[in-house]
């Protein structure tokens, strides 16, 4: 099929106009006194949530005309994607038109080149390639690429044959895995060489490692391993960022080498979105700080040595500044509930709450009954007391990208899975593959995949250059919404066989159903860190 990235410039260019227009309008009306105002900006939640859903499509499709530039199919992708993008935008402005400021024509000429890359055609075509070969080009270094067969053949060898197991019985992760991933460095890729990691100190290569490995692991299973580095990085990196050279060096080896695993323990039952309420409490008492309260889905805190504790040390009024971060030891424990009586004073009582998916990793729900916590672990010594937020936000952001490179994983295998079935699948005589709809499909499923793919290898480097976190926030929003729709219709293509738990695919879209919920449930995601900045950049510019 002809096409050109010319075409994908053209559709792109007139979807950033949009996108431009909105946020300017909308930040007129959300300022106060220079500033973006929330309970302002609140009023018009469904184009906040609209627009940030969009400009971060937009941005993805930005970063795609470079990938296009790299080959055949390449440009077949970007091209198809920018009429995707085009027509999603159409969508969401229909009828809403006063409020996104644009006229009913308003892809002007562009009209020429969305009908171009909207073709049934186009999408055959690109269905015909990906039939031949589910591995779209990635074009890493070479480096980088050994990295990633690397966990792929362990992935392949190790995690997918005791996915199934572990995902119906609901039951740990075996111990193999973990030490496995241990001795291949896995839990040392974040953390900096000086505290015996492999990461270089935030550079570029350190987050594209990540994201390389964190793909092919979640290919394997979610559940199983493509998590596992998703809790050190969060702990390591407040550690890095904030801890004391004491706390630095009494922890962070040990987390490098798999020898102590992590937990984060922020959510409580009555805050999770709204993490300046959060009201467990920790309150001095001499050498110790004593532990009260109710945290809940807290994953992996019964394997967990550590868990990174965010608890109250100032008052209620206080919101977000009265928060602190604490290293909270604890003995690992297996299955699905746990008490454990601390060695200084008090207890903790956890049972994990039974999951569609995501099994494994068991996330608890945890209740600290004047558990004393020493003084010593309070993350950053006296100088960080009520500083804990901003420590867990930070090492929050990073996670952003990970959980894009898991979305990733789940959807290279599902569409992995979806080409191998349709191929072998005949439906009134011919193969499934045959259909223009399934190649429809498939052609889409691509395009997502590479979308956010490019977009996530984009992140690192932004991140690695010490920018990006918006890009981080909006490739997470987008690739595990894409996700959602990839898993769903690579079950679908599956028919009956998809709903069976013998088949993976069953598996991977109801792990993908959490992944718009953890780390920043999508709206909050969108309405209190997308949007947001997006505003403030409108407001910057004039
Ligand atoms: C499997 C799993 C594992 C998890 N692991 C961890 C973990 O390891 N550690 C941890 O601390 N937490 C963990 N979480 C918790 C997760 O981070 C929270 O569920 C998430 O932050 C949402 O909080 P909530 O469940 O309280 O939902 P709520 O905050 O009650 O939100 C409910 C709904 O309201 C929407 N919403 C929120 N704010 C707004 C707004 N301003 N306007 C409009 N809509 C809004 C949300 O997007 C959501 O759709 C996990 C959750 C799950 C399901």
């Amino acid at each position: 099929m002809d096409v050109t990235l010319d075409q994908a410039r053209t559709l792109i260019h007139a979807c950033r106009t949009v996108v431009d227009g909105a946020a300017t309008r909308l930040a007129a009306d959300s300022a106060r006194e220079g500033l973006v105002d929330v309970e302002l900006m609140d009023r018009e939640q469904v184009l906040a949530y609209d627009l940030s859903s969009v400009a971060s499509q937009v941005t993805a499709a930005e970063e795609m005309l470079a990938y296009g530039a790299e080959g055949e199919l390449e440009t077949l992708l970007t091209v198809a994607f920018a009429g995707d993008v085009a027509a999603g935008i159409a969508a969401r402005m229909q009828g809403r038109e006063a409020a996104w400021g644009v006229e009913d024509e308003w892809l002007g000429d562009a009209i020429v080149q969305f009908r171009a890359a909207r073709s049934a055609e186009l999408l055959d075509d690109i269905g015909d390639r990906v039939l031949a070969d589910a591995n779209l080009p990635r074009h890493l270094p070479d480096d980088l690429d050994m990295a990633r067969q690397t966990f792929r053949e362990y992935a392949d060898d190790k995690v997918r044959p005791v996915a199934e197991q572990v995902h119906r019985n609901d039951e740990d992760i075996p111990d193999e895995i973990i030490s496995g991933l241990a001795e291949m460095g896995m839990f040392g890729l974040s953390i900096p060489e000086q505290f015996g990691g492999f990461a270089q100190g935030e550079s570029e290569d350190d987050f594209m490692s990540m994201v390389v490995v964190t793909e092919e692991l979640s290919r394997g299973s979610l559940g199983v391993a493509g998590s596992l580095i998703t809790r050190p990085e969060i702990v390591g990196r407040a550690l890095v960022k904030g801890g004391t050279p004491e706390q630095q060096a009494k922890w962070l080896p040990q987390i490098a080498a798999g020898e102590l695993m992590c937990g984060v323990a922020v959510t409580e039952p009555d805050y999770g979105s709204d993490v300046a309420g959060l009201k467990v409490s920790a309150r001095r008492d001499g050498d110790f700080y004593i532990v009260n309260g109710v945290k809940t889905w807290c994953t992996f805190g019964g394997r967990a040595n550590l868990l990174g504790l965010l608890a109250r040390t100032g008052s209620a009024g206080d919101k977000h500044r009265g928060l602190s971060l604490f290293v909270v030891e604890k003995p690992a424990f297996a299955g699905h509930q746990f008490t454990h009586d601390g060695e200084h004073g008090g207890r903790m009582e956890a049972r994990a709450i039974g999951t569609i998916g995501y099994r494994g990793m068991h996330s608890f729900e945890i209740s600290f009954d004047g558990y004393r916590v020493p003084a010593q672990n309070l993350v950053g010594g006296e100088e960080k007391l009520n500083k804990g937020f901003y420590l867990q936000m930070d090492a929050f952001a990073n996670g952003r990208l990970q959980t894009a490179a898991r979305a990733l994983g789940l959807m290279q295998a599902a569409f992995e899975d979806a080409v191998v079935y349709a191929n072998a699948r005949h439906v009134f005589g011919v193969p499934l593959a045959s259909y223009q709809l399934t190649r429809a499909k498939l052609a889409r499923m691509a395009f997502l995949i590479a979308a956010c793919r490019r977009f996530a290898y984009r992140s690192a480097q932004l991140l690695g250059a010490g920018e990006g976190q918006l890009e981080a926030s909006m490739v997470k929003s987008f690739s595990c919404l894409a996700a959602e729709w990839v898993t769903r219709e690579a079950q679908q293509i599956h028919g009956g066989m998809g709903y069976a738990e013998e088949y993976a695919v069953s598996r991977y879209f109801v792990d993908a159903r959490v992944l718009s919920i953890f780390e920043g449930a999508d709206e909050t995601l969108a309405l209190r860190v997308i949007i947001r900045r997006l505003l403030e950049q409108a407001l910057a510019t004039g």
